[in-house]
């Protein structure tokens, strides 16, 4: 008997449970069925959340557990401070500090690796002006120059001295701007007009570009072919702080040059000069600009 009235208690208690478990699921049916537009379904995001799967922690992870992704490499790029963009630059105007910039114009060549090895041996930089069809030529050159720790700007191309239009100068500077890219991996808003004219589209077109416009204050016509002492002399003897030397490591044989380069640098050291690239040369005049600033009386 009370075996008996056990199972029926069983039984009628799982009926019981069943019943109830079948009724909580009516209601929530009822009212998706009574809601007759889609637009009234409450969007995903705003269910309760034990409707939701539980969220993995892995999903939004609290800052702290972040992983820091490495930071992305800043992109090489020469570039001067902002006064100088569009600018036409000489020489920099510094008296705190003697510095010097050269520079050499025509390569990438064969020849500037000995110039390159002149400046490392005396632990100095230089810029260097690229033609756009030698930095073709000769990639890998003007990848040493930019890994040396020197400066890369444009030149042009062709190197023409006539006058062009804006989609001649646009292609001169622009596919040289690529192929310093590609050769280098840098960016440069360096250029240097062939011939250093300021006429002809070219130092326009760069301008319109936010190029800085650069020129030089000392010019030793090593592109004559003059011997290496007298080339070495008009640098030495013309030498101020901030000035911009010209010289070329392209264009023919450079022999003169490098043997000049070779007495210039450790004699202008020897005088307490430093030798930087052309955007340094320009940070460092802007710096003194703002200290000379901020030491005026207010
Ligand atoms: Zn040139």
């Amino acid at each position: 008997m009370n075996t008996k009235f056990t199972k029926q208690l069983a039984i009628k208690s799982i009926i019981f449970i069943g019943a109830i478990a079948l009724f909580s699921l009516f209601p929530k049916k009822t009212q998706t069925a009574s809601s007759n537009s889609l637009a009234q379904i409450p969007p995903f995001d705003n269910f309760p959340p034990k409707f939701l799967k539980p969220r993995k922690p892995q999903i939004q992870p609290s800052p702290a557990t972040t992983p820091t992704p490495n930071p992305p490499e800043q992109p090489l790029i020469f570039a001067p401070p902002a006064q100088f963009i569009r600018q036409i630059v000489y020489k920099a105007s510094i008296s705190n500090s003697k510095v010097i910039a050269l520079t050499f114009d025509d390569g990438p060549s064969p020849e500037t690796l000995k110039i390159l090895e002149v400046l490392q041996k005396h632990n100095a930089v230089a810029t260097f002006f690229c033609l756009g069809r030698n930095l073709r030529e000769y990639p890998e050159i003007a990848k040493k120059v930019v890994q040396a720790g020197n400066a890369i700007g444009n030149h042009t191309w062709h190197h023409y001295y006539h006058d062009v239009t804006e989609k001649t100068a646009s292609n001169e500077i622009d596919y040289t701007g690529i192929h310093i890219h590609r050769s280098t991996g840098a960016k440069s808003l360096l250029f240097r007009p062939p011939g250093g004219r300021l006429n002809n589209g070219f130092a326009d077109y760069a301008k319109k570009k936010n190029y800085v416009v650069v020129m030089w204050s000392i010019d030793p016509k090593d592109y004559q072919q003059l011997p290496a002492d007298t080339i070495a002399h008009t640098v030495i003897s013309q030498a101020t702080s901030g000035a911009i030397v010209l010289m070329h490591d392209g264009g023919g044989p450079r022999q003169q040059t490098v043997e000049a380069v070779s007495a210039i640098i450790p004699k202008l050291k020897q005088q307490g000069y430093s030798f930087v690239t052309v955007p340094q040369l320009l940070q460092l005049q802007a710096e003194e600009k703002q200290q000379n600033g901020d030491l005026k009386p207010k």
